[in-house]
């Protein structure tokens, strides 16, 4: 990174030493980071942070996995084909590196008082889903479709039996969504790569009757594109 640049980026963003990774799917790598600075931020779930990955140029967008207000951030990246700055930092990124990142932020969070909450996405959007269903009590209604490469790539989420999982290829998020026909009147969660997330919108919307303003929807990928935040 150049050095003049060094002070300016100290100043914004926040910064963290690796304490702990684990692969936890075949193709996602969970990375713990710590530091002081991280303690007793304001962190709703479903949010993400920015990370300054590869050399220190490039800036990838992360969910948060976990938080723990004692001062540590969970992320989980994909290792996915297209193999960009991000899914390289995640994948070699090891034990006791620092890493600079940006505070919390983001507004595709869990709205805790809908009456149920339905989560579409793959598997980049179920790390921010992990999030959501970890904060959500036994009692709360859930449902929704969580698409992944494999079976092998889906990640422990709490609530996880209430969900449907599906293996790419053998059918579609759409498909899914009309499988299942969520009925309005609770909060829809849509995310992943921005092509599905748009059709599944408009599905919930058109289709099924949903108040757009129900669907909370968030591209985090395009196919050609770099970088979504
Ligand atoms: C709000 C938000 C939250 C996010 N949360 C997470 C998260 O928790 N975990 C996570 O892994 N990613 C997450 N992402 C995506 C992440 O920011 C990066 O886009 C991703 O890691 C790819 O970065 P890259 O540098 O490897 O590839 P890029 O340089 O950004 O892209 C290179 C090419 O790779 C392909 N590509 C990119 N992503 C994928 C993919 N998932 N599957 C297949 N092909 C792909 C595309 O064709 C793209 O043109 C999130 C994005 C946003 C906006």
């Amino acid at each position: 990174m150049p050095s003049l640049l060094n002070p300016v980026i100290g100043l914004l963003m926040l910064r963290g030493i690796v304490t702990e990774t684990e692969q936890l799917t075949a193709r996602m790598r969970r990375v713990r980071i710590e530091d002081d600075s991280l303690a007793g931020l304001d962190v709703r779930p479903g949010q993400q942070v920015r990370v300054l990955v590869g050399s220190g140029l490039a800036r990838r967008t992360y969910s948060l996995w976990r938080y723990d207000p004692s001062g540590a951030v969970e992320l989980c990246v994909l290792d996915h084909a297209g193999a960009g700055p991000g899914a390289a930092w995640g994948r070699g990124v090891a034990v006791g590196e620092q890493v600079r990142l940006g505070r919390p932020e983001g507004s595709f969070t869990l709205r805790p008082d809908a009456t149920h909450h339905v989560f579409f996405g793959e598997e980049t959007a179920s790390v921010a889903f992990g999030a959501m269903l970890a904060a959500l009590p036994e009692e709360a209604r859930i449902s929704g479709c969580v698409e992944t490469e494999t079976p092998a790539d889906r990640l422990p989420l709490r609530h996880s039996d209430r969900l449907d999982w599906l293996t790419r290829g053998a059918t579609s998020l759409p498909d899914a969504v009309r499988r299942l026909t969520p009925e309005p009147g609770g909060v829809a969660y849509v995310a992943g790569e921005a092509r599905t997330v748009q059709t599944v919108r408009q599905l919930l919307v058109r289709e099924l009757g949903w108040n757009r303003r129900s669907v909370l929807t968030k591209p985090f990928w395009a196919p050609g594109r770099r970088g979504l935040e």
